[in-house]
């Protein structure tokens, strides 16, 4: 892929709801290789823009580009594409070990099928080890090793969004985007969700980071985009923003 066209992007994005110009004209260019943060006051739209991004809701105007490429019109359409979103409540199997959660989550990329995964033919085999391996590896970022053997349901709150994080990121997409996922969890565990950002965007992918806990947004991000009432207020650097008037003024100003 081009460095230089944007993993994902939107133009000009416009969603009302009645009235409400709950997104108002928003830009976003979300480069590979980046933790691109999204933050802004309750209720500015920044999960509206998400939900455009994804094809969730039909825009009224404005445009969505994947890799340079018109996005697809549905979600599972944008999803097949390599943009991911998780979920702020987890959807795990509960009954299953945290490891088996894992490996479900890379089913969705399995190119054997199914006839070779009931043979276990040779090929499946080593793939299957080699997932293994990797699924260890993640889980060994967001702290989870020793937990890989446990039931998932019985893992803490913080545990389980950073599993389904985890699992998200096994499905191979090249954009995450994550909706507050720093909510409810505990510091060590906001430490590890730092760390799966890094690390996943050390490959090359795009992570699309909304959240309020501002301490994380300015750790993780390599750029962030600020939303006030539906508009890009600022989009810059961490230390850009920070800085920045109109940022202030909407954080501190009402
Ligand atoms: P944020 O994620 O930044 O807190 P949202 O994108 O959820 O903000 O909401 C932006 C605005 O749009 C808010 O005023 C919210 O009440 C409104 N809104 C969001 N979703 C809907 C919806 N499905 N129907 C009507 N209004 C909505
Ligand atoms: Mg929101």
């Amino acid at each position: 892929a081009d460095p230089d066209v944007p993993a994902l992007e939107g133009r000009g994005l416009v969603k009302h709801f009645g009235g409400v110009k709950a997104v108002d004209g928003i830009d976003i260019s979300v480069a590979a290789g980046s933790v691109h943060g999204v933050i802004g006051p309750n209720g500015s739209g920044k999960s509206t823009t998400v939900a455009c991004l994804t094809r969730f809701h039909k825009v009224d105007s404005g445009d969505v580009l994947i890799c340079g490429e018109p996005a697809p019109d549905r979600p599972f359409a944008v999803a097949e594409r390599g943009v991911t979103r998780v979920f702020q409540v987890p959807h795990l199997f509960e009954q299953q070990s945290v490891l088996d959660n894992v490996l479900a989550g890379m089913r969705g990329r399995e190119k054997y099928g199914l006839p070779s995964a009931l043979l276990r033919l040779p090929a499946y085999r080593r793939r299957e080890a080699a997932s293994r391996a990797e699924a260890a590896q993640l889980l060994a970022f967001a702290g989870l090793s020793g937990r890989s053997a446990q039931l998932a349901g019985s893992l803490s709150h913080g545990q389980k969004r950073l599993l389904e994080v985890v699992r998200a990121v096994a499905s191979g997409p090249r954009v995450l985007i994550l909706d507050e996922p720093a909510t409810g969890l505990v510091p060590a565990e906001i430490d590890a969700l730092a760390r799966l950002c890094r690390a996943f965007r050390d490959h090359g992918l795009a992570v699309v980071l909304i959240e309020h806990n501002m301490d994380f947004v300015m750790r993780v991000c390599d750029r962030i985009t600020v939303i006030d009432s539906g508009k890009v207020i600022a989009c810059g650097g961490p230390e850009e923003v920070r800085a920045d008037p109109a940022v202030l003024e909407a954080y501190l100003g009402r």
